[in-house]
């Protein structure tokens, strides 16, 4: 028998509305205050548990609370994914034509690329070749910051990534479109764009750079975890960012998120529920 929704998983659900996607230190912290705040049990090892009564309850608005991991930090996430919308009609409210034509073209560059990474000097040249209509540089840098702002992309020194949200919401649309372009990680097999890849022809794994950190963490002759050829990359050091660590106070009900979600998602998740 499913198990109804309670006022506890009302909450829950408001918060991710509201913020789109949270960390799994600010998911725990956020079950704790729901269950409280509504006077349930609280067990804390039952988050998924938890979650799984609100996706039975979500299934027939094609919403799903899914789990993610961050390519940059190796951190969980949780977002509420639009399983209806598979492309990126699902940003269509919030952004013009062309826009969305930029959007698909930096995706192409993300999934050619071999560390899941597009230029801004290479969407630049994009935003003033596309069909719809072009953009001048100004406007793109405009229409990136946007991107940026509204979690669809993340940028660091001048190189633009998918963010977790976009690839947690974009997977299936990205795998039917791209193919054998897309590749999972070998460690933790979820899909990989920011990552490394081993150089023997006949093999190819990617890892994801936290797993890379991780699996080669104390050895000083890196080996393919597949085919035992030299791994020629650097390992590289995942710095946890403070911010990512617990930080309850952000995970209350209700509070912004550290940058504004998209409004077309909030939107359509109210209108729909
Ligand atoms: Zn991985
Ligand atoms: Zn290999």
């Amino acid at each position: 028998m499913t198990r109804p929704m309670v006022d506890s998983h009302r909450r829950f659900l408001q918060t991710m509305m509201s913020n789109g996607i949270i960390d799994g230190s600010q998911a725990e912290a956020l079950h704790k205050h729901c269950c409280e705040a509504a006077g349930v049990n609280y067990s804390q090892d039952r988050l998924d548990e938890f979650i799984e009564v609100i996706n039975i309850h979500l299934q027939p608005m094609f919403m799903h609370i899914r789990k993610g991991m961050s390519e940059d930090d190796g951190l969980q996430y949780y977002a509420l994914v639009n399983l209806a919308e598979t492309d990126v009609t699902r940003m269509s409210s919030d952004y013009a034509d062309n826009e969305l034509e930029l959007f698909r073209k930096i995706m192409d560059l993300v999934a050619e690329s071999e560390n899941g990474t597009a230029s801004s000097t290479d969407i630049l040249n994009c935003g003033d070749a596309l069909l719809s209509k072009k953009l001048k540089k100004k406007e793109t840098e405009q229409v990136l910051n946007k991107f940026v702002q509204n979690k669809w992309l993340t940028e660091k020194h001048g190189e633009y990534s998918l963010s977790t949200r976009c690839i947690m919401e974009m997977e299936q649309y990205m795998r039917t479109l791209y193919q054998d372009l897309i590749k999972n990680c070998h460690v933790c097999d979820i899909i990989a764009f920011q990552c490394q890849m081993c150089e023997n022809p006949d093999c190819g794994i990617r890892m994801h750079l936290p797993c890379v950190a991780r699996y080669f963490r104390g050895r000083s002759d890196p080996h393919c975890p597949a085919c035992n050829e030299f791994w020629p990359h650097e390992i590289p050091e995942i710095h946890r960012p403070l911010a990512s660590q617990s930080q309850p106070s952000s995970a209350k009900e209700n509070t912004a998120p550290r940058s504004t979600p998209s409004t077309s998602q909030t939107r359509r998740s109210s209108r729909r529920l």
